[in-house]
């Protein structure tokens, strides 16, 4: 038999979970739908396993420098099973918290594939969904007023590179991993690429970030990428840039594989037991049962408005599957706003030049707001402050001094336009930043907001003082 809701969500990851929940407080009754598992990418293919295993590779990391620390422990083995298992725990118990939360907020959650169909017998509108259930019982048929795509997405490759999970592999794969390569080739130096090979340089894999761009993480300030390239140089990681991989250059043998990329006009091989390919995700468009409805596709992403509004009114899309920043908390904002759009609670769109971005590399990288260039860009009369954590007590005592601090304003209101890390804890400290920007502060402000001695935030402080040359330290 049919069953009416107000909202069918299609997709139980980050973006639709969240929607359910907000929805479920709004009174809305409310079902998802989810062929894989509750949390989808960001809890079992994304952000939560892939920062577990970063941890564990820090924890060895800093193991293994103990002594500097006037530690000595003797020989150190990594046992990588066992980073494993702990990585599946912590992603267990946090895929229970989703299932209980699920409960709690009275929200119907059916296993299976989910389909939108056309106007039906159902329901004059496009938007009945029909699910195909995991447990092989007969389709399901839900009838929604409102429903939310929130299907996500899955990791891209390069035309003639297929992942084939032994050679070549994606991000998924390299998660489920059951003993490390002695070296890998990572083709991408974006924010997936740089994690991972911060990461397995740490647990002592041989790496080479391949990236086409003139530098790694080519969407944060250029100050931030040149202070990357440097540190992760300097740990041993092998980083080409401007480099375009000839995938049909790419040859296999029993343990290797080696592939060439163009570099300024010249072709250079490279070999290693695996391949890592983090070149982008594609939006998971497909299969939905768009073809019944009149929602749009632009470059591969479906289009909305401020609302997360379709083409069709009733139908809304949010996170991964619209594009734009593909993070966990921006699919759960956008999910919040388009729920609220529903019940009619007139929300504030979304601002996303108020969103903190994090990368949890070693070392890590944070920014929220315009770069410097981009600014410059958009016309604004720029000032700059930065401050380095060399300079900051807690950072030398903590053993990670590398980094800085940068404040972009604006010379004409003084009005902060983008604050960009990288060092020591910065993915806890960009949330300072993040407020700074939301309650529109200047640099001044920041700079009164009296940061605790000794603090890594003191770099906080300091950068805001050199935007109008008043650092203290420096
Ligand atoms: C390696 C890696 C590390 C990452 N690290 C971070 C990080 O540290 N911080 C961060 O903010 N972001 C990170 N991300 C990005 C983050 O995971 C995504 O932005 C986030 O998961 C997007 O949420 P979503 O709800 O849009 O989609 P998803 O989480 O992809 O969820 C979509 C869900 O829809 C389901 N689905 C799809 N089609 C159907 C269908 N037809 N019927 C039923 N169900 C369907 C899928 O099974 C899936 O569970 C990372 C991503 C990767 C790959």
């Amino acid at each position: 038999m049919a069953q009416e809701y107000d909202l069918v969500i299609l997709g139980g990851g980050t973006g639709g979970y969240v929607a359910a929940i907000r929805a479920s407080q709004l009174g809305l009754k409310t079902a998802i739908v989810e062929k894989g598992k509750l949390g989808g990418t960001c809890l079992h293919k994304g952000c939560i396993p892939s920062k577990a295993l970063l941890r564990s590779a820090e924890v060895f990391a800093t193991a293994k420098k103990s002594d500097e620390f006037g530690v000595e422990i003797g020989d150190i083995q990594l046992n990588f099973p066992r980073v494993q298992e702990r990585k599946e725990q912590i992603v267990e118990q946090l895929h229970r918290g989703v299932q209980h939360l699920m409960k709690q907020g009275k929200i119907d959650v059916y296993e299976g594939n989910g389909t939108i169909l056309g106007p039906s017998i159902f329901s004059p509108m496009p938007g009945t969904i029909s699910v195909a259930m995991k447990n092989g019982k007969e389709n399901e048929m839900l009838i929604p007023k409102n429903v939310i795509i929130a299907t996500g997405s899955r990791p891209r490759s390069l035309p003639g590179l297929d992942i084939d999970g032994q050679f070549i592999l994606s991000s998924d794969e390299a998660l489920q991993l059951k003993e490390l390569p002695q070296s890998i080739i990572i083709v991408g130096g974006g924010v997936i690429g740089v994690e991972w090979a911060s990461m397995l340089n740490d647990f002592g894999v041989v790496v080479t970030v391949i990236e086409y761009a003139d530098r790694i993480v080519p969407t944060e300030d250029h100050e931030i990428s040149k202070e990357a390239e440097r540190i992760l140089k300097k740990k041993g990681i092998k980083i080409v840039t401007k480099a375009k991989v000839l995938s049909e250059t790419l040859e296999k043998t029993d343990n290797q594989v080696s592939i060439s990329a163009e570099i300024k006009g010249e072709k250079q091989t490279f070999s290693a037991e695996k391949i890592l390919v983090s070149v982008g995700r594609l939006a998971n468009t497909e299969n939905i049962g768009l073809q019944n409805t009149e929602i749009k596709i632009e470059k591969g992403f479906i289009e909305v408005n401020e609302y997360f509004q379709t083409e069709e009114s009733h139908i809304y899309a949010i996170g991964d599957v619209i594009g734009g920043l593909q993070l966990a908390h921006v699919a759960s904002h956008e999910g919040i706003v388009a729920v609220e759009h529903i019940a009619n609670e007139k929300p504030t769109p979304i601002d996303y030049s108020l969103i903190s971005k994090c990368i949890y590399s070693s070392p890590e990288m944070a920014s929220v707001g315009f770069t410097e260039n981009e600014a410059k860009e958009k016309g604004y009369n720029v000032k700059v402050g930065k401050f380095s954590f060399r300079a900051i007590g807690k950072a030398l005592v903590y053993g990670e001094a590398d980094g800085f601090v940068k404040i972009v304003a604006d010379k004409d209101t003084n009005d902060i336009l983008g604050v960009h890390m990288i060092g020591p804890h910065v993915t806890d400290m960009i949330s300072e930043a993040g407020l700074a920007r939301v309650l529109d502060a200047t640099p001044w402000e920041v700079a009164h907001t009296i940061h605790p001695h000794p603090s890594l935030s003191e770099a906080i402080g300091e950068a805001a003082l050199a935007v109008d040359g008043k650092a203290i330290h420096s």
